[in-house]
C-alpha cells in the first residue's frame, strides 16, 4: 500500500547515511562523459555501502542488463515510475496514473527482494486522491512501500548544468556541508537524469560517479556509518 504521505522512515542514529540515486539506469555515451550507473554501484559496493537505484522504465527498457548487475552487486532497485512525469500535474489533467507504475513494476519484479518495491514519485510529486486512486486501481501482488521521500538533497543535476571543471567537487562540497548540517538521513542524488527539458544536457556532464567518491571518503574520515534503504522502517504507525 502507498501511503498518503512521503515517508522519510525511522530516525536513523547520528552519523548514519543512506545513499538513494534517482533517475536511472544509465551508461556513458562516450569513455569518461555520461552517466555512469554500474561504476557508482561497483563502487558503493567495493566500499561496502548498499545503495538504492530508483529507476525509469524507459531507461530499465534500454538496459536491463545494468540493473541486473547492480542488483547483483548487492543494491536495490527502487521504482521511479515509466516515464518521469510530474504525477501531480498530469493526475489533475485527468491522466491515468497506473501505467506508470504497472509497466515498470513488470521490468523491474525480476531484481527486487521480498516481493517489496520502494518507490519514489519524481520530484516528490504527490497527493493523497492520486494514491487513493492507484492503491484502489493498480492490480499487484508487490508489496508497494513509499512514497519515499529524502533528507538531504543538494541539487547534483543543477551542478551538472554548469559545464564547470570543477562541477564534482563543488556538488561533493555542497552535499557535505548539507549532511553534516542535518547529520543523518536519506541522500538523494541523480545516477542520471530523466528530466525531459534538461535531462540530455545534464547527463552530457553528469559526475555523480567522482563526486560519490569524493563524499564517501570524507564520510568515512568524519566517521558515518552506512545503511541500506532496508534497514530504515517506513512503516506508517496504525
Ligand atoms: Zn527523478
Amino acid at each position: 500500500m502507498l501511503a498518503e504521505n512521503v515517508l522519510t522512515g525511522s530516525t536513523l542514529p547520528d552519523k548514519t547515511v543512506c545513499f538513494t540515486f534517482d533517475d536511472g539506469p544509465g551508461r556513458p555515451f562516450f569513455k569518461t562523459t555520461g552517466p555512469k550507473t554500474l561504476e557508482i554501484a561497483k563502487y558503493l559496493h567495493n566500499e561496502g555501502i548498499v545503495a538504492t537505484f530508483f529507476v525509469v522504465g524507459k531507461f530499465v527498457k534500454k538496459y536491463p542488463h545494468i540493473i541486473k548487475q547492480v542488483k547483483e552487486l548487492g543494491h536495490i532497485i527502487g521504482h521511479h515510475t515509466t516515464t518521469h512525469p510530474d504525477m501531480n500535474r498530469e493526475f489533475n489533467k485527468g491522466k491515468n496514473m497506473v501505467p506508470e507504475l504497472a509497466e515498470t513494476e513488470q521490468l523491474i519484479k525480476g531484481q527486487i527482494t521480498n516481493n517489496t518495491i520502494y518507490f519514489r514519485p519524481p520530484y516528490g510529486r504527490w497527493n493523497s486522491e492520486m494514491c487513493k486512486q492507484l492503491n484502489q486501481s493498480l492490480q499487484t501482488e508487490s508489496n508497494y512501500v513509499g512514497p519515499i521521500g529524502w533528507h538531504i538533497d543538494g541539487s547534483d543535476w543543477w551542478f551538472w548544468s554548469k559545464f564547470d571543471k570543477d562541477a564534482a567537487i563543488k556538488c561533493a562540497e555542497h552535499y557535505l556541508k548539507l549532511i553534516r548540517a542535518e547529520n543523518k538521513g536519506i541522500i538523494l542524488m541523480h545516477d542520471s537524469n530523466a528530466n525531459k527539458l534538461w535531462g540530455i544536457i545534464r547527463n552530457w556532464n553528469n559526475k555523480t560517479l567522482e563526486t560519490v567518491k569524493m563524499v564517501v571518503t570524507e564520510l568515512k574520515k568524519e566517521g558515518y556509518s552506512f545503511v541500506s534503504l532496508d534497514q530504515i522502517n517506513f512503516e506508517i504507525p496504525a
